[in-house]
């Protein structure tokens, strides 16, 4: 058993009110430069919807992530080394500046300059790209609340397997918000592709970062990553990404979108987990990912596990961290957490708390009543549409895993209304959803009322940690000399190593 931690991320879907400021605070802080203005590490998205950069999900198109082959052994979509090298001058399976879209700006000056006269000046936009006037015709947030919905959100990939007459009536019974930044996948994609091992996760906490020294702007990242969560700097040539903001992790601060998300949605902490356990756990069929990834990670509280972890120099400070890490609570504890999209295999760190927002609407829209846990729970097993969805989006295609989850959601809610109002508790329904009232209690508290020391559990780096946070490695865990990767076994121990410069312009 070798035991890392990860820095990992939770997202409560029913708390986002779609305002964007997260993606506003980050654009602020890593993107506000030239030649990633089309660039978003944050973004939020209406699903149903195609999202940014448009079909993301769409892997026969973008030949993102990883997949079994006949064999059952895992191969990039984007194909075997030789296949993406020679590639490498023409890689058609990139998403173009119309995918994403043209950034602009506005021409201020007419405003500015425009002598008085009896019309109104008007700014046009510009091309922030070219200089020269555009019109606007896409953009990150186009299908905001569903705007044009009726033309894209029918080609949304998640929508492909439902039924005619939901993709008729999705816009009736559910929106919500997707909040997306880079998974930093225990398995990642994008390093594996990378021929010039230039991407590299940290040892110490997981963070998947690109050395800006040795990326050669090949691109190959950007089909690996199924998520779409890698960018070309269109000024230097090179690849860049969400840095799980990590100078403020090391000083035991949120990520910039963590501390600023108006909702409150997010959590942020440790996992344990033994890497000697992740390619089994990338092997399996479709319906068993979400329990192979579950089965990944390590119980903190377990002494086997905490004196498995002190012998491997994890601060103590982190294993109790680890312990109170409000993705450990929400993930594995109460199971209500769920990974997105699986099915691409490349363990993603950052997991979802499917809304219960869609079903309640639905409930009401047929004459239930969306605070009684019957009709809801009725909801949840009947009304196939928004579950459906869901199901697509966070446990490949599993609707039994997301119905179990909006229950238990449901029942916690309904179990709190009735302590409050009548000092009750429901057993059948406790029964029903098998939480006992104290489980649902906590899950409330770190749900609906938790402070900023509940939500983000980060421990501080430490100064003698420098190299182990700098270790680079030009491999995944399931590189081997003949393996997808670029070569290179694990995550290495090193003592010592490169220092990477994070986001630096080159010269
Ligand atoms: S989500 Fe992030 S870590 Fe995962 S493959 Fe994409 S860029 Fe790499
Ligand atoms: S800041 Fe929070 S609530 Fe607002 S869009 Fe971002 S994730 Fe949603």
């Amino acid at each position: 058993m070798r035991i890392f931690a990860q820095m990992a991320m939770v997202m409560n879907l029913d708390k986002c009110i779609g305002c964007h400021t997260c993606s506003v605070t980050c654009k602020q802080t890593w993107t506000n430069r030239d030649g990633v203005e089309y660039a978003w590490f944050n973004n939020v998205e209406t699903k149903p919807g195609i999202g940014y950069p448009k079909a993301w999900e769409d892997q026969e198109r973008w030949k993102g992530g990883w997949a079994l082959d006949s064999s059952g052994k895992l191969r990039l979509v984007s194909g075997g080394r030789i296949r993406r090298l020679t590639g490498i001058f023409a890689n058609p399976d990139l998403p173009s500046i119309d995918d994403y879209y043209e950034p602009v700006t506005y021409d201020f000056d007419t405003l500015l300059t425009q002598p008085v006269g009896k019309g109104m000046p008007v700014a046009r936009p510009l091309s922030a790209l070219t200089g020269k006037p555009t019109s606007i015709t896409w953009g990150p947030n186009w299908e905001d609340d569903l705007a044009g919905a009726g033309t894209t959100a029918t080609q949304d990939p998640n929508m492909k397997r439902l039924a005619a007459k939901a993709k008729m009536e999705f816009e009736k019974s559910f929106m919500f918000y997707l909040p997306r930044i880079c998974e930093h996948c225990l398995n990642p994609a994008c390093m594996s592709a990378c021929p010039s091992g230039a991407i590299y996760k940290r040892e110490r906490d997981g963070i998947v970062l690109v050395d800006q020294d040795k990326c050669r702007g090949w691109r190959m990242c950007v089909t690996g990553c199924p998520y779409k969560k890698i960018y070309i700097n269109h000024a230097t040539g090179l690849a860049e990404k969400c840095t799980f903001c990590y100078p403020r992790i090391e000083a035991g601060l949120p990520t910039v979108c963590g501390e600023t998300c108006v909702g409150r949605l997010r959590y942020i902490g440790l996992i344990l987990y033994d890497l000697d356990a992740v390619e089994a756990a990338t092997l399996v069929a479709d319906h068993e990912l979400l329990e192979a990834q579950r089965q990944v990670f390590l119980d903190p509280f377990s002494p086997e596990v905490i004196k498995a972890a002190q012998a491997q120099s994890i601060p103590p400070e982190w294993i109790e961290a680890a312990q109170r890490s409000p993705v450990w609570a929400l993930a594995m504890k109460h199971k209500v957490a769920l990974p997105l999209h699986p099915e691409y295999r490349t363990l993603p760190m950052v997991w979802y708390i499917p809304p219960l927002s869609p079903v309640l609407d639905v409930t009401a829209e047929v004459g239930g009543d969306p605070v009684l846990p019957d009709d809801i729970f009725h909801a949840v097993t009947s009304l196939r549409i928004p579950l459906d969805y869901l199901a697509e989006l966070l446990t490949a295609g599993d609707t039994d895993q997301v119905a179990g989850v909006l229950m238990k959601l449901a029942a916690m809610r309904a179990h709190m209304r009735t302590r409050t109002l009548n000092a009750e508790t429901d057993h059948d329904m406790l029964a029903r959803v098998g939480a006992s009232a104290e489980e649902l209690e906590d899950l409330y508290r770190l749900l609906g009322i938790a402070k900023m020391a509940d939500r983000y559990v980060i421990p501080p780096a430490h100064t003698e940690d420098a190299a182990m946070l700098n270790a680079w490695t030009s491999g995944c865990s399931l590189s081997d000399a003949s393996g997808v990767g670029p070569g290179g076994v694990g995550y290495p121990r090193a003592a010592s190593g490169p220092v990477p410069v994070e986001l630096r312009r080159r010269k």
